[in-house]
């Protein structure tokens, strides 16, 4: 017997997480199908949201708008779970040259909204720091792995999870909707990273994969309140363990960890670490990013069946939550999407 959805979600990283919580919300049918053998990119992520970027250290884009929707969307989706999800974690800044360091200096007395300065003595214990110690406000650590794990509990108890993998020639297109393995949905939206490159109704978007590598070491006596940011940052993972990473290679041939990175990152840790600590794990992930650093998100041009939120590449944690609303907010009420990330841009390439 045919099952009768109104969204099939291909999915289930950070995108489809949201995606699935906004319809949710609204009491809308759908299905998640998610191959649990395709390893995510959240996953692998360390979960952080950070108001500024790049050595300049400017505000990201849309973060006024962005990180109040985050925090509260995060806050509601961890009351819902009866879980810890979102924390308030200060990036301390141990400058590793006096370039950075006056670079902070700079943007302290211009346009600052977020940063400010630390008593090095404070951190005397822990870190070697000659070149000072500045602090950033306003960035969180998000707990990616508990939120999936326990969002795809909810998700399997209301039987709206299927652990399958989708295939694109397995669909059917009808007059209505379409027809994957006997669900009729109205739509499919595409949460699947990466994938959609291989998608052929969405591969000609300007995708730019981007491998990532991070090492887990485990530091006794480390603060996990706090992000720590050197010539490597350091991340509170769970219990005394730590991410450490992370590398952006836009060029790779294979996907595995390198011994290359696990080597820079050890010197990155004996130049500032004074505390002892081990690596216990070497994890890999590919970042779904693009040329253009701007999501995906909407409905295919001329197959309107298809919709697609995508392209969340190094910031997926602050855009997710809010860029998920935007589609469901296109499908649903017809609302347009912020033009920066709206498909629309790409309906000449996906015309063709
Ligand atoms: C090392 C590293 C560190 C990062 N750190 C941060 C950070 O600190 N802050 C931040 O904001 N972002 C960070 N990111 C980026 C962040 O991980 C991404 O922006 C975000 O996770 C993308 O989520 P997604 O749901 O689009 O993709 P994914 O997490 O890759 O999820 C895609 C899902 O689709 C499923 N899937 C794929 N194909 C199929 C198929 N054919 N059938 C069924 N299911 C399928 C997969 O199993 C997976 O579950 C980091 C990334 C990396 C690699």
């Amino acid at each position: 017997m045919k099952e009768k959805v109104k969204y099939i979600i291909v999915g289930q990283g950070l995108v489809g997480t949201w995606m699935s919580y906004h319809l949710e919300q609204a009491g809308l049918s759908y299905k998640v199908i998610n191959d649990p053998n395709i390893k995510s990119a959240t996953s692998v992520a360390s979960g952080v949201i950070n108001p500024v970027t790049g050595r300049r250290i400017v505000q990201t884009w849309m973060i006024e708008t962005i990180l109040p929707y985050a925090i509260t969307a995060y806050q509601k989706i961890a009351q819902q779970l009866n879980i810890e999800i979102i924390k308030a974690s200060p990036v301390i800044s141990i400058h590793p040259s006096q370039q950075m360091s006056e670079s902070f200096d700079y943007r302290l007395h211009h346009d600052n909204v977020y940063l400010y300065k630390q008593d090095p003595s404070k951190w005397d214990v822990f870190f070697e720091s000659p070149f000072g110690i500045g602090a950033i406000n306003n960035c969180y650590w998000i707990d990616l792995n508990t939120m999936i794990s326990n969002w795809k509990n909810i998700l399997i108890q209301k039987q709206n999870y299927l652990a399958a993998h989708f295939e694109m020639s397995d669909v059917t297109f009808l007059e209505d909707g379409i027809l994957w393995n006997n669900i009729h949905a109205e739509r499919i939206i595409f949460c699947d990273g990466i994938n959609s490159m291989n998608n052929p109704y969405f591969k000609a978007l300007p995708f730019a994969p981007n491998k990532g590598e991070a090492l887990i070491i485990k530091v006794p006596g480390l603060n996990n309140e706090h992000i720590y940011k050197n010539s490597v940052t350091v991340v509170p993972w769970k219990d005394d363990l730590f991410w450490v990473g992370s590398s952006y290679e836009w060029e790779f041939n294979h996907t595995a960890p390198t011994p290359a990175f696990k080597e820079k990152m050890i010197q990155g840790l004996n130049q500032f670490l004074k505390l002892p600590y081990e690596i216990v794990d070497h994890i890999v992930g590919i970042r779904p990013a693009n040329t253009q650093r701007r999501p995906f998100i909407g409905v295919h041009p001329i197959h309107k069946q298809l919709a697609i939120c995508n392209g969340m590449g190094t910031k997926g944690c602050s855009l997710a939550p809010y860029f998920t609303n935007e589609l469901f907010h296109l499908l649903e009420h017809d609302t347009p999407v912020e033009p920066e990330a709206s498909l629309k841009r790409f309906d000449s390439i996906l015309s063709n």
